[in-house]
């Protein structure tokens, strides 16, 4: 019987797959960009080619959601092609033999910062990726927590503007209207920022580490309002840390000091006294190494 779990990882923008060990280690992996039609057909091929015959013991999987994991389906915002997609079932008619499993990739990526990342040795973790937009996972008491059905821990949808703008959720003023990256370089821009055409977080932060203050004013809102969700989450769930990854978050300290400076003003809770922030550490491997541990 072989230790290898397939791990795959679909995104509105990527799929990947990789052969992941009893350690958490990767194998090998693969990723091709998500097509606009027929994601199944890059589904198969990408799976297939890490695979390679081998036998797997399981499969894990994880989604852009929302997911619902009662039904087994995926209806990812970007991918309008897949609306309520039997992605569970649709693997398991490729292993027939072994346990498959479908979590939200917020989930997933807490999971595998907290297997193999920035959130080993805690029992009460939420997983952030800013980015695009913001999502987030819970792992409680140890175990990946999805909720009723699946999609606990949408940390991006807490609201921290109450006339903020509008959100992709359909709500208004949540943490992804102001810590999202094109949301951060839209507010740069309408606050008088001189910015190149193709500007992104990325631009952004260059120019706040060149001490432009709009890009800076970006990034302490953002990370006031990343701070403000993680305070909230914290209060309610009881937990002890909060790991923050995504293209955004790799401003570092331009993200995290105002993260850190919002926890001292709006957790103040005593039980939250010690509720740590850490950079994650898996970068885009967290989702994968993730969606193995499911079948762990
Ligand atoms: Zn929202």
């Amino acid at each position: 019987m072989t230790d290898l779990v397939l791990a795959l990882d679909f995104g509105g923008t990527k799929i990947a797959a990789a052969l992941v060990d009893p350690s958490g280690a990767v194998v090998r992996s693969s990723r091709v960009p998500t097509p606009a039609s027929d994601p199944w057909d890059a589904v198969v091929s990408v799976v297939s080619s890490v695979v390679r015959g081998e036998a797997v013991s399981g499969v894990g999987i994880g989604s852009a959601g929302p997911v619902d994991t009662v039904a087994g389906t995926v209806s990812p915002i970007n991918v309008p092609s897949w609306q309520a997609f039997p992605l569970r079932s649709a693997v398991s008619s490729l292993f027939p033999d072994v346990p498959v499993e479908l979590a939200g990739d917020g989930v997933c990526m807490a999971l595998g910062e907290h297997w193999r990342g920035a959130g080993q040795g805690s029992r009460f973790m939420v997983g952030l990726v800013v980015s695009t937009g913001v999502g987030g996972g819970l792992v409680l008491d140890g175990r990946p927590f999805g909720g009723r059905t699946g999609n606990a821990g949408h940390i991006g949808h807490i609201v921290v503007e109450p006339d903020g703008e509008l959100c992709t959720c359909g709500g208004r003023g949540c943490v992804e209207t102001v810590a999202g990256g094109p949301r951060m370089v839209a507010w740069a821009r309408r606050a008088g920022w001189q910015a190149p055409d193709d500007a992104d977080a990325a631009v952004l932060a260059a120019a706040a580490l060149a001490g432009d203050e709009i890009p800076l004013e970006a990034f302490d809102r953002a990370g006031q309002a990343v701070g403000m969700a993680i305070a909230g989450a914290a209060a309610v769930c009881d937990l002890e840390l909060a790991v923050i990854g995504g293209g955004v978050a790799q401003a570092g300290e331009l993200l995290f000091e105002p993260v850190r400076r919002a926890l001292k003003t709006y957790a103040g809770l005593s039980y939250l006294a010690g509720l740590e922030v850490r950079a994650a550490r898996l970068g885009g491997e967290a989702g994968l190494v993730g969606a193995a541990a499911l079948v762990r």
